[in-house]
């Protein structure tokens, strides 16, 4: 990505967003070279991702499918919908940027867990009932258990928490810092 002021073909990402619904990224980068900080969007191809299902049967990934089963689980968790489907594009862009066009469900359904555990425990813990099938007292357990032990979640979208400061978001411009 060539920098728009001094041309150099090095910059590193800053910050990384899917934007419209997921269908594009949206990029802050900063040059290698110069340190200039520039925007790119770069629009997502869109290839069919297929889900295999546990039983082995295969079907085309339904963003809308998915979103109603992550609300479902999600209900009375006082998570705003708009988050929900934040994190839904996030997944969607997500499988849309790896080489294979095919995902398990289970490999999805844990997705969609690493981020909900940043969100909200009952979510977490109700989507993985549905999602691993529990069989009994024992799974729950296990899934609490794994709370604690399990693969670090995944930030969560960063529209999420629009109202947090960001460290990058320190641009050339001189800023006026006031302290009570
Ligand atoms: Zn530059």
């Amino acid at each position: 990505m060539q920098c728009s002021s001094c041309q150099h073909t090095d910059s590193r990402v800053l910050e990384s967003r899917s934007t419209e619904g997921g269908q594009s990224v949206r990029r802050r980068r900063e040059c290698l070279r110069c340190k200039h900080r520039f925007t790119t969007y770069e629009r997502i191809e869109f290839v069919p991702i297929t889900v295999i299902k546990r039983d082995g049967n295969r079907e085309s990934f339904d963003r809308s499918k998915l979103l109603r089963g992550v609300v479902r689980a999600c209900e009375k968790t006082g998570i705003p919908h708009g988050h929900l489907e934040a994190l839904v594009d996030e997944v969607e862009a997500q499988l849309q940027q790896r080489c294979e066009q095919e995902v398990t469900s289970q490999e999805l359904g844990e997705l969609i867990l690493r981020y909900l555990r940043c969100e909200n425990e009952v979510a977490y813990v109700r989507f993985a009932s549905v999602y691993r099938q529990f069989q009994g007292i024992k799974d729950f357990v296990e899934t609490l258990d794994n709370l604690q032990n399990e693969v670090p979640p995944l930030a969560p979208p960063s529209s999420w928490h629009p109202s947090s400061p960001k460290a990058v978001e320190q641009d050339n411009s001189s800023s006026i810092v006031t302290r009570s």
